[in-house]
């Protein structure tokens, strides 16, 4: 169950993959079939169910393209 979800500001990701470094679930890639605004291909989440609600992700991401809404989702 996510215990984390992610608000993602693609347009203002640069791909530069820090944040898919510190994930300890890993669930964060990059998006290869897709660019943004700027032409990056933008960080995505492929399982969010597993998200911990770490914020190890936000918290390293240079540009601040990553808001975390905390919540326990156990009951659904
Ligand atoms: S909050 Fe933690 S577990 Fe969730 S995506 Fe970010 S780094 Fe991964
Ligand atoms: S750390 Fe920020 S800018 Fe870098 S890939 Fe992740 S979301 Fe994008």
């Amino acid at each position: 169950m996510a215990r984390g979800v992610l608000i993602i500001d693609r347009n203002r990701c640069k791909g530069c993959e820090l944040c898919i470094s510190v994930c300890p679930v890993k669930i964060l890639s990059l998006d290869y079939e897709n660019a943004n605004i700027k032409g990056y291909q933008p960080m995505k989440i492929l399982s969010p169910e597993k998200c911990i609600g770490c914020c190890n992700c936000a918290v390293i991401c240079p540009d601040q393209v990553i808001e975390i809404m905390k919540g326990d989702t156990n009951h659904g």
